[in-house]
């Protein structure tokens, strides 16, 4: 039959020699090889305890953003929830109440909103269709978890410290300590 490319190899159907049959030769050669990794760089580090440089455009966790007065930013619109190709967001809408000014930005405000991280493919559409700078990827990666319910993260999960009232957290959140 006409081989279609020069790669083929011919198979080596000769009977085994007696060293052969001991398969002791191929057992050392193994071993060498297997020993010969000891003194190589391991391309494995020991997670968690070491961890490894992100790239700078690297997007995590969600994060729910205020203004510098403490108040949430997100108007429920829902644009990060269309702009999502993974139909990971959530939200609920509510009115402001009066006396509720120093808690929300907008007249209406997201009661609920929820971000499914097994859905979410980190790609930063939510953060681009949001209108008020509410939403933003941190570099925090999502930890691992054992149950699904864990990965959906709640308003209270994604929203950043009051800057009024944790000032180090609110900056360390933002980057910016
Ligand atoms: S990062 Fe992308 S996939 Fe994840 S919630 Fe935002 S738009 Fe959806
Ligand atoms: S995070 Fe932004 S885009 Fe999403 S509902 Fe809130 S204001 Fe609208």
């Amino acid at each position: 039959m006409q081989a279609l490319t020069n790669r083929a190899k011919v198979v080596d159907r000769k009977p085994m020699t007696f060293i052969e049959r001991l398969y002791l030769w191929n057992i050392l050669k193994g071993m060498f090889i297997t020993f010969s990794h000891i003194f190589k760089k391991r391309p494995t580090i020991n997670y968690p305890e070491k961890k490894r440089p992100f790239s700078p455009v690297f997007r995590g966790l969600h994060v729910l953003n205020r203004d510098e007065e403490g108040r949430e930013r997100c108007t429920a619109c829902g644009l990060c929830a269309l702009a999502c190709p993974a139909e990971a967001i959530t939200m609920e809408a509510a009115e402001r109440k009066i006396g509720e000014e120093h808690l929300y930005r907008e007249e209406k405000y997201a009661a609920r909103y929820e971000v499914n991280m097994l859905r979410c493919i980190f790609c930063g559409l939510c953060e681009e269709a949001c209108p008020k700078d509410a939403v933003y990827l941190s570099e925090t990666p999502a930890p691992p978890n054992f149950t699904r319910e864990s990965f959906i993260y709640k308003k209270e999960d994604l929203l950043i410290p009051d800057p009024t009232k944790e000032p180090e957290a609110f900056k360390k959140a933002k980057g910016l300590s």
